[in-house]
């Protein structure tokens, strides 16, 4: 397919939402905000239009909570293995609609298609991996105490909100929402205002899955807005929240009240560690992929590369010889690597650094500017970057960037490295590169973050923990942890033996 083909097929595909505006889907209802306002979803390619969205607030989220709340029961208490047939469905219908699913992310995200054909079969994969949960969800342990059988269980917790970001908005909407669904719980979800597309793709493939009306809400609309009267609302029990560490802090606020249980996955400013020892032909490939695939909107992006003295240079100038040559163009390009960032907005956070890096005498080994001129005109394009020469005190070391923007920071051993890479607020991902099998086992026991890959970029194998310490992230999803966010846990006591009961008074 080429550019061309792409286009074509990507302009057939957004032709509904040119004509009639995105709604949200509450009850098992297509529906205008209450309000009638909308807002307009542009694209980062060339600013043109995408989508009107209806514009959500609290009066949309209070009729989203009680369908919620309505349809929970029924969903609570339906069989594991029917359940696990729905979420099956939805998968088949995500695998039907995957190109249109990838060609209208890369549209509204500005995401290259190189990476975002995978995402939408991921999402798929996540709804496969859970439905297969499904029917054990509840499952716990027996407990022998001398005189007491304990039986443990789980119960869904109830309705959930689900608040998710435009960085992966297709890939990380499922891996939230299936788990929830597979877990008995009944879901809103508020997507992110700048990348609606695809998660109204999602709930139209699960309401014609034959998911019972109320069990999956769509709410779309701005965070201050509906996003606030989701995490205040009394009637949803727990929020599963990705986005910025601020943001997470807010909504940890807003949900104090209601005594909100929340689960984060927040910012990150992750290390690549890499050792002389390593193959460092891999150790370079992985670093760039780390940071310069999906434009460095990336939570778990290697922003921070510390390198050995003794292969510093050689292995920087790898790097930078790297970020000259990756192709940056339409995300739609079969060759381009990267694409425009997600907004003006983030853009202007992103070249903001170049000032930052500049006024902290930072060397800009590559990139360091916007992309302008010709098909780059009216986008929001941003060079592949290298800062080399950088210290950890700098805000350029310390601070998540969220773009194509890789800082690099010279050590000269092991204690300083592992310093360096657990100097920072976030402790999101972490990659180590090196051959000496007892360093790796010491260095990554030593690192503070949630995932830690040892001569590997992120390979995400779905049972596995995923998740951040520090500042970026509470909780813990994959596996059998997203039950532990979604459910309850009870036990009970049976006494196995007639004991006395102290006695009080008479
Ligand atoms: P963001 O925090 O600005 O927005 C995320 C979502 O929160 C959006 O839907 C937004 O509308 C909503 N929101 C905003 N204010 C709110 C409020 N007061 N109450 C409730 N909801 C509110 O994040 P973003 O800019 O969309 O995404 C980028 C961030 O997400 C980066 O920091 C990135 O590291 C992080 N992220 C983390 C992970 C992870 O797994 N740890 C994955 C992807 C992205």
């Amino acid at each position: 397919m080429t550019l061309a083909d792409n286009l074509e097929r990507a302009d057939a595909f957004l032709a509904p939402f040119r004509d009639r505006p995105i709604l949200n889907h509450i009850g098992g209802q297509d529906c205008p905000a209450r309000s009638g306002a909308t807002f307009e979803s542009v694209s980062p390619i060339d600013m043109a239009r995408v989508a009107t969205v209806a514009r959500g607030d609290a009066a949309d989220i209070d009729d989203a909570a009680r369908a919620a709340s309505d349809a929970f029961p029924a969903w609570r208490d339906m069989d594991g293995a029917a359940r696990r047939a729905i979420l099956h469905r939805i998968a088949d219908g995500i695998v039907a609609r995957a190109e249109e699913i990838a060609l209208l992310e890369c549209i509204d995200t500005g995401q290259a298609l190189r990476f975002m054909s995978k995402a939408a079969l991921r999402g798929a994969d996540n709804f496969r991996f859970f439905a297969d949960k499904a029917p054990y969800a509840r499952d716990g342990q027996s407990l022998h105490a001398a005189n007491q059988l304990n039986v443990t269980s789980r119960r869904p917790i109830g309705p959930v909100g689900v608040i998710t970001p435009w960085n992966t908005p297709f890939m990380l909407s499922t891996w939230k929402i299936a788990p929830a669904l597979a877990a008995g719980c009944t879901v809103v979800h508020k997507p992110a205002e700048l990348s609606p597309v695809t998660a109204r793709i999602l709930m139209d493939i699960a309401a014609e899955a034959g998911l019972p009306p109320g069990v999956w809400n769509l709410v779309n609309g701005v965070g201050e807005e509906a996003g606030r009267a989701l995490t205040e609302h009394p009637a949803i029990k727990a929020i599963a929240f990705v986005g910025e560490s601020a943001t997470g802090k807010l909504i940890m606020r807003q949900g104090a009240d209601t005594l909100k249980r929340v689960h984060f996955e927040l910012g990150g400013k992750n290390p690549v560690v890499v050792f002389a020892d390593a193959d460092l032909e891999r150790a370079a490939d992985a670093a760039a992929f780390m940071i310069w695939s999906l434009n460095g909107e990336r939570c778990t992006s290697s922003s921070r590369v510390l390198v050995e003295s003794s292969i510093h240079d050689d292995f920087v100038a790898v790097l930078a010889d790297k970020a000259r040559h990756l192709k940056v163009g339409h995300p739609l390009d079969p060759d381009t690597v990267v694409g425009p960032l997600i907004h003006p907005d983030h853009e202007a956070k992103v070249l903001s650094y170049f000032d930052v890096a500049r006024a902290e005498g930072v060397t800009i080994a590559a990139g360091g500017e916007k992309v302008m001129g010709g098909e780059f005109a009216a986008g929001c394009y941003v060079a592949p970057t290298l800062f080399t020469g950088a210290s950890q005190t700098m805000r350029v070391a310390r601070e998540e960037i969220f773009g194509p923007v890789l800082t690099a920071i010279p050590f000269d051993n092991e204690d300083e490295a592992l310093g360096l890479a657990n100097d920072v607020a976030y402790g999101l991902a972490g990659y180590l590169w090196t051959n000496d099998v007892t360093r790796a086992l010491r260095f990554s026991d030593g690192m503070d973050a949630g995932m830690i890959w040892v001569n590997s970029e992120n390979v995400r194998h779905l049972p596995t923990p995923f998740g951040g310490t520090k500042e970026s992230g509470i909780g813990r999803d994959g596996g059998d942890w997203s039950f532990d966010f979604y459910m309850e846990t009870r036990n009970v006591a049976f006494a196995t033996v007639p004991r006395n009961v102290p006695k009080l008074g008479l």
